[in-house]
């Protein structure tokens, strides 16, 4: 494409010094202050010119590594028919996040929030043989969710752009060499677009599947919590944690439970206090870890029926929502509400047992422990009657439950699930933005749209898929969260919506020729320009401060300098500045 000037005079754009009210996020404030976006209702965005460039730009750098591995661009609708949708289940597990819509005739359609139905379905209507495979397929397109918190500008909308592709295979090491071949182009994407990342361990989520990996921007912004290990190169969001389960326990020593009165006892700390001076174990004091503590919850499946459920974990964690559900996808969980309680007087609240709880109990509520609680495990826990509790209660020889979940948080200091023992690694965490997402989807919808070809032999075997996905709005601000300073964005080259922000810093028509003739010369030696060239009432001060805000890489100025002959040149990143006479501005900025 051929460069471009933008001049300011005439851009569709406006600045704001201030931020805007509903903005808590550095991207989000800049990108509305600098012109970029609009918000047109919660969650759904306008692009403005300098933002669609930028848009356009992350984009190219998505279709570029895309086209580099074989794969190839197609593009489906937006607006879905139910039916690929309900053979899936997805139009009911999908939940309220789906936009589902009707047309006049009354015929269920819906906004697609990621499309494996489709594209599953186009393969089998063009392909019948193993020949034909593997195929990858991808498209970049606006997607749909309504989201319970849109949130941040772009990072998190209810429309939003997607690059989601797609591959097919008839055999699992087929599948194997396609998600490797994605995982290498999203490196090499994910290293063009300028931003720090990192490759985690990911639950497969509502799509079903198997293995499975996220790339984050490491940020503290992300709304995901990751860990990584501080002596192997195990990296997982911590909805993938598996705990290390500790080997069962000899509890032979360990005396029968007994239930005793412990008045006073509010908190865990007090509670652990009492049980030192009264109740003392003979190896050890008793601490936090010690306790049981049994978490009430109710589960929200999509088809809107509710059901309870108990968790139990050691009393010094807290049960992480985001960690649960990531397990129960597409499941959503609350607290258990007063009304919920009310149904069941066997539950008496601060002081619940795992007596009255699970499928065989007097409750018949599922009960879940967390997987540290294995057997010969020695805890205290509530007595199910005001004011006491059960002392040395032991996992197994006391009480069962109907499982075991991943739902405790993870915590820095944890031992590595890979290679935690004595003197192996532990977890640190950090938050981040997912950016993209690569799984390993098997057959599933393969198995549920019938996607079958012919092997070899002759004979019809089920397709394996994989589905891949790249955040591309999300994108420019996660990239203008790493790339900003208190002065406005400050975009990599690659990204930035032009190449060059040349400013007419002064009055007099001469000044304003040199410049236009400027503007022309950098356009013909191929960079595109954004050129301030308003006149009257707009300062120079406030050319410079809109330069600084908007964030492209290089800032000319026209100014003082011309009688000398020379502009300077000045780096928006690192703020260097040199005087160039003007005769080789073009020579310097082309280089
Ligand atoms: P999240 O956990 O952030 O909701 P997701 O796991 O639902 O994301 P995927 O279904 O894997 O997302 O979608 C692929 C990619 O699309 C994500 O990695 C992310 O970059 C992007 N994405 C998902 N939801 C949104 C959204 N609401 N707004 C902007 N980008 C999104
Ligand atoms: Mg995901």
């Amino acid at each position: 494409m051929s460069a471009r000037i933008l001049r300011m005079s005439q851009l569709f754009a406006r600045t704001l010094r201030d931020d805007p009210a509903d903005a808590e996020v550095p991207s989000h404030k800049l990108l509305v202050r600098a012109g970029y976006v609009r918000r047109a209702a919660p969650g759904i965005y306008t692009w403005l010119p300098l933002g669609l460039r930028v848009l356009r730009n992350v984009e190219g750098i998505v279709r570029e590594e895309m086209d580099a591995m074989g794969a190839q661009e197609l593009q489906f609708p937006a607006l879905l028919p139910r039916e690929p949708y309900e053979a899936s289940n997805r139009w009911t597990e999908y939940g309220d996040n789906l936009f589902r819509v009707q047309d006049r005739k009354g015929a269920d359609l819906l906004l697609g929030p990621t499309h494996e139905e489709m594209f599953t379905l186009a393969v089998k209507d063009l392909y019948s043989s193993y020949k034909d495979l593997p195929v990858w397929l991808y498209q970049i397109q606006n997607k749909y969710r309504d989201e319970a918190r849109p949130r941040a500008g772009v990072l998190r909308g209810r429309e939003f752009v997607m690059k989601d592709s797609y591959s097919f295979d008839t055999t699992d090491e087929g599948l194997d060499k396609s998600y490797a071949a994605h995982r290498a182009a999203y490196i090499k994407t994910f290293d063009r677009l300028g931003f720090d990342y990192v490759i985690v361990k990911a639950t497969a989520g509502a799509m079903g599947g198997s293995k499975s990996e996220e790339f984050l921007a490491r940020s503290v912004v992300g709304e995901d919590t990751f860990v990584q290990c501080s002596s192997c190169g195990y990296a997982a969001n911590v909805e993938a944690v598996t705990v290390p389960v500790p080997p069962a326990l000899d509890h032979t020593h360990v005396p029968a439970a007994h239930a005793e009165a412990t008045p006073d006892t509010p908190t865990i700390e007090s509670l652990v206090d009492l049980l030192n001076a009264q109740f003392p174990r003979d190896d050890r004091a008793w601490d936090a870890g010690d306790t049981l503590k049994n978490v009430l919850l109710v589960l929200k499946h999509p088809d809107g029926t509710r059901e309870p459920l108990a968790i139990g974990l050691p009393g010094d964690r807290e049960v992480d929502q985001k960690r649960l559900e990531g397990q129960l996808e597409p499941i959503e969980v609350e607290p258990m509400d007063e009304a919920e309680f009310a149904k069941h007087p066997e539950l008496v609240k601060g002081y619940i047992g795992p007596g009255v709880l699970g499928e065989e109990s007097s409750s018949g509520i599922r009960y879940l422990l967390d997987p540290r609680i294995v057997e010969g495990t020695r805890w205290v826990t509530g007595a199910d009657v005001d004011g006491r509790h059960v002392v040395d209660l032991v996992a197994g020889r006391d009480f069962t439950a109907d499982g075991t979940i991943e739902a405790a948080e993870v915590r820095d200091g944890d031992l590595c699930p890979n290679c935690g023992s004595d003197d192996g690694g532990t977890l640190s965490s950090a938050r981040g933005i997912e950016m993209g997402h690569i799984f390993q989807l098997g057959r599933k919808y393969a198995e549920a749209l019938d996607l079958k070809v012919l092997d070899e032999n002759g004979k019809l075997v089920t397709v394996t898929m994989g589905s891949y996905g790249i955040g591309v709005s999300r994108a420019v601000a996660a990239i203008a969260e790493d790339n900003h300073d208190e002065l406005g964005l400050c975009w990599p080259r690659e990204i930035a919506p032009a190449h060059v922000h040349l400013v007419a810093a002064g009055k007099g028509e001469e000044l304003f020729d040199a410049a236009d003739a400027l503007a022309d010369q950098l356009q013909a030696a191929g960079l595109d320009v954004i050129y301030d060239d308003r006149r009257g009432k707009v300062s120079p001060g406030v050319k410079f401060k809109d330069a600084e805000l908007m964030g492209v890489p290089t800032i000319v100025v026209v100014g003082k300098g011309l009688v000398d002959g020379v502009v300077e040149v000045k780096d928006r990143r690192t703020g260097d500045r040199a005087d160039v006479p003007l005769a080789d501005v073009v020579a310097h900025l082309s280089a």
